[in-house]
């Protein structure tokens, strides 16, 4: 068994201080009880606690860290630009730089604007749609997350599920009247909805692999009912990359999908463990924004130089080293490794993987929107979460979460991680 009394000690002091003792509710631990692990320091694929125990690290600070943490290139290129200055309120070259590396990487994106974390750029690119459609009304599907805005927060997956909080009180229904709410991977659903009032939509905005119901891929007929629609009714595609962006791939989601939406958003990656966001599209959408057009949209902190650096850096890197091949194979190999650990010991599971972003989900599956992926057995996840920590895995601490691989992650560690799993699922089916 672990110590874990200065995270204790470090929590209960949090808990008088901050909602919750967190500043983000996918944090608290509250699907798995217990209380959270305070991270001391992060290196490569691992993480240290502040009661000095080290663990294999599978969350990636959910999702930017995907060249593990510290990377050098990322550290050094920090160092340098630190003492520059830290904001000026001004423009930099920094800004041109990492909005030519996404749009060289893209190939629907000719235009950006970076805010500061991908709640502002979903928010931001609906405000954009609606602008220049002059359409009210917006589609979401059921499970995926875009953030908080008012606007999205309704059947908004992860957090928001696991909390049981569908529709947060605080957003009016006035806010959420022009939200419809689909299912995914329901093609019919969409053109059905589309043939009773798709001119008046804006947009649809979407995950183009969900990670924020578990990881879920989206069918190729889904996908092309999505263009269908964009092209019968003039309705904008979303595309929110946030988590997917330079993650499944370099080129985005969307280059494994062959989809080439209006407008994508992006967070995460793109930051290199800063904060950033950023929304962008085809130029002539992008102009709409001011001061090139009308669209409101403005930040104090956006484009900053510390966090366009950690993008600049990691981007590059990954330009680099293309450790994408090798995300795949050791992604594989723990996917093939825990299913069959699973298998021998009689445990119901079935996984959802694309590239580094794979679920788990205690079932026998398949998953492949919302109401699948809530027939899992989030009591046998949280057992298996626990049994994991206590052999040094952090895990994602919700069954409807997606973890994450980093290139930093070796053959060993995964060896290592299908071991301990083994030996969790042993002890599950013993319990039972
Ligand atoms: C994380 C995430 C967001 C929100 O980004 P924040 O930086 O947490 O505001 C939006 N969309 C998707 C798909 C995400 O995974």
């Amino acid at each position: 068994m672990l110590n874990l009394t200065e995270s204790r000690k470090a929590f209960s002091e949090a808990v008088e201080l901050l909602p919750g003792g967190v500043n983000s509710p996918a944090r608290a631990f509250g699907a798995v009880g217990g209380n959270p692990i305070f991270i001391e320091s992060a290196e490569g694929a691992h993480l240290t606690d502040v009661d000095g125990n080290r663990y294999i690290d599978y969350v990636g600070s959910w999702g930017p860290m995907i060249l593990g943490h510290g990377h050098p290139k990322v550290l050094a290129a920090l160092e340098e630009v630190l003492h520059t200055g830290t904001s000026f309120g001004a423009p930099t070259v920094l800004e041109s730089r990492l909005a030519r590396l996404v749009i060289d990487a893209v190939g629907s994106v000719e235009m950006v604007r970076f805010v500061n974390s991908g709640t502002e750029a979903t928010m931001s690119a609906i405000r954009l749609a609606r602008g220049a459609t002059g359409r009210d009304k917006i589609v979401k599907f059921a499970g995926n997350y875009h953030g908080h805005a008012d606007s999205l927060l309704v059947a908004a997956g992860s957090a928001a599920a696991t909390f049981s909080v569908p529709n947060s009180p605080g957003v009016t229904e006035g806010t959420s009247r022009d939200t419809i709410v689909l299912k995914y991977n329901d093609a019919d659903g969409l053109l059905e909805m589309f043939s009773r009032c798709g001119s008046e939509i804006a947009c649809v905005i979407f995950e183009p692999v969900v990670g924020n119901m578990g990881c879920v891929r989206m069918t190729k007929e889904f996908c092309e009912a999505l263009m269908r629609v964009r092209e019968e009714y003039g309705t904008l595609l979303i595309c929110d990359e946030v988590m997917t962006g330079f993650r499944v791939a370099y080129a985005g989601a969307q280059s494994l999908l062959g989809l080439s939406p209006d407008l994508t958003t992006f967070g995460k990656i793109i930051g290199g463990g800063l904060p950033v966001g950023a929304y962008g599209g085809r130029k002539e959408i992008m102009q709409n924004v001011l001061p090139a057009g009308k669209v409101y949209q403005a930040g104090t902190l956006s484009g900053n130089p510390l966090a366009m650096t950690a993008g600049i850096a990691t981007l590059e890197t990954l330009r680099e080293e293309d450790p994408y091949d090798h995300l795949e194979k050791i992604s594989s190999q723990l996917e093939n490794g825990i299913l069959a650990a699973a298998k021998k010991h009689g445990i119901p599971l079935c996984s959802n993987r694309v590239g580094a972003m794979l679920t788990f989900f205690f079932q026998n599956g398949p998953v492949t929107d919302w109401d699948s992926a809530a027939r899992s057995d989030t009591q046998a996840f949280a057992k298996y979460f626990w049994k994991m920590i206590h052999q040094g895995i952090y895990f994602p601490c919700s069954q409807f979460e997606a973890m994450f691989l980093s290139a930093a992650h070796t053959e060993e560690e995964i060896a290592y991680t299908i071991d301990a799993a083994g030996k969790a699922f042993a002890e599950l089916a013993q319990e039972a």
